[in-house]
């Protein structure tokens, strides 16, 4: 996952700053690496560093970002390793000038893209899929970005929301399938691109609408046009989006987040009930469908789980070991209020286990009666190729286990998950992708040989 902000605004020079703030709401989408990218109509300035937006950059580094357009990335890596190098907005020569890049996705056939790289005698710096794209693009720049961007995105396949800044332009394109979000909205006499709309709210920008899968928008100093690029092949949002990733105060096809999340608590509530006296959530992705279900069955909803709100979300920490440090390091559970009690807890996901695992061990110690675990989202049985930390299948706790083995292995007396059918019912798209829940995926993706030879040669994972 990443997040990614445009912005262009004829009348500011000041345009970084926005962009900075806009980070800032979209930090929860990679917390290694962010960069800001910014044009005065002249020269492309670009700043990039590892670590949170808090921390990459001092006022007098925004000040030197001036211009009227900018665009914004904070990165949580899936192709490539987390390093500076990766850091986007990544710079690209093509015969018009130069070009910023923000990609948010991951690319499905990379291992052809690389190729196709290498044969026009380039050697890239990163080990990105986004900077395969951008060689791609700078090398077959034919006589403007839209009739390139038609010809050469047709050659990617996965999932890629892209924003590109000149020294004096924004576009903005979404993959034909329309895996991740991409939105857009008007601000002072400009207009802004966001992959949520809670980067709107916090510069006090207004939706104008969803950037459709396969349209790409052009925003100028006079306005800006959207046109339908790539053939759609569908709408085939990531769910993980709603379940976990997006934040709840974001609005995704005409749906505030919060109230989806709620609607998956209600619906796990009818399809799974339980007699108990306490429904407890883990925050904060979990609380929505922990205050639905509790609603539903009429049981009372406590906060038992305290944040440590300094601590980033522990399913994006790059290695086993800090993400099981993270879950102690970020709950911590008030004791009183569950011991002797029959207590439901509401996880909206369950990836690898750790997290779900580690919450149930700090429950026991408070002394309860029994320890109910609902999941308000369908069990993760198959890796995601399209920008989720959850490549090797060998990770996935549905992958090796059926429900009764992983109600073991939590250690609670039941466990129930949200039927696929029900998460769509939520959701309101018909076909949203669902394919880590073990539905089809909406693109061809390589066999396992290939993936496993690929990362062999790139020391690189899927
Ligand atoms: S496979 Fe899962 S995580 Fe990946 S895009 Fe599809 S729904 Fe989202």
């Amino acid at each position: 996952m990443c997040g990614i902000f445009g912005i262009l605004c004829p009348s500011r020079k000041d345009v970084a700053k926005h962009t900075y703030f806009a980070l800032y709401s979209l930090q929860h989408r990679g917390q290694e690496s962010c960069g800001i990218a910014a044009t005065d109509g002249t020269s492309l300035m670009i700043q990039r560093s590892m670590g949170l937006v808090s921390s990459a950059f001092s006022e007098r580094e925004l000040q030197e970002l001036y211009g009227y357009a900018a665009l914004g990335h904070v990165r949580y890596s899936t192709t490539g390793r987390p390093s500076i190098e990766n850091a986007q907005p990544l710079k690209m020569r093509y015969k018009g000038g130069t070009f910023a890049l923000a990609h948010n996705g991951n690319i499905v056939n990379i291992k052809e893209l690389r190729e196709q790289v290498y044969s026009l005698g380039i050697s890239p710096y990163t080990s990105s899929d986004t900077e395969l794209m951008g060689h791609l693009i700078a090398r077959n720049f034919q006589d403007d970005f839209k009739t390139t961007l038609a010809n050469v995105c047709k050659g990617f396949i996965g999932a890629y929301s892209l924003v590109f800044l000149t020294e004096e332009e924004i576009y903005a394109v979404r993959d034909p399938w329309g895996f991740r979000p991409l939105c857009m909205g008007s601000y002072e006499d400009g207009f802004v691109v966001s992959s949520e709309t809670c980067a709107f709210d916090i510069i006090g920008a207004k939706f104008i609408r969803e950037i459709s899968p396969g349209e790409m928008v052009r925003i100028h100093r006079n306005g800006y046009e959207v046109d339908q690029i790539l053939e759609p092949q569908g709408n085939f949002l990531c769910s993980f989006e709603y379940i976990y990733f997006a934040r709840p105060d974001s609005v995704v096809m005409g749906k505030r987040l919060y109230e989806v999340r709620k609607r998956f608590g209600e619906l796990l509530a009818e399809e799974s009930p339980v007699d108990a006296d306490i429904v407890v959530s883990v925050p904060d992705s979990g609380t929505p469908a922990a205050i639905g279900f509790a609603q539903r069955c009429k049981i009372p909803f406590n906060e038992v789980f305290i944040k440590n709100r300094y601590v980033g979300r522990t399913f994006i920490q790059p290695t086993k070991e800090l993400r099981e440090r993270g879950v102690r390091l970020k709950l911590n559970p008030i004791s009183e209020l569950v011991r002797g009690k029959r207590v439901v807890v509401v996880d909206d996901s369950i990836v690898r286990g750790t997290t779900s695992k580690e919450i149930v061990k700090m429950l026991w110690e408070c002394e309860p009666k029994e320890i109910h675990f609902r999941v308000s989202s369908p069990m993760v049985s198959h890796p995601c190729f399209y920008g989720i930390d959850t490549a090797s299948r060998g990770e996935l706790l549905a992958s090796k286990m059926d429900i009764e083995q992983i109600r073991e292995f939590l250690g609670v007396n039941s466990l129930a998950y949200l039927s696929r059918k029900s998460t769509i019912e939520a959701i309101g798209i018909e076909y949203p992708c669902l394919a880590c829940f073990g539905a089809d995926y909406p693109t061809y993706i390589p066999s396992e040989e290939v993936r496993e030879k690929y990362a062999l040669e790139k020391n690189e994972k899927w």
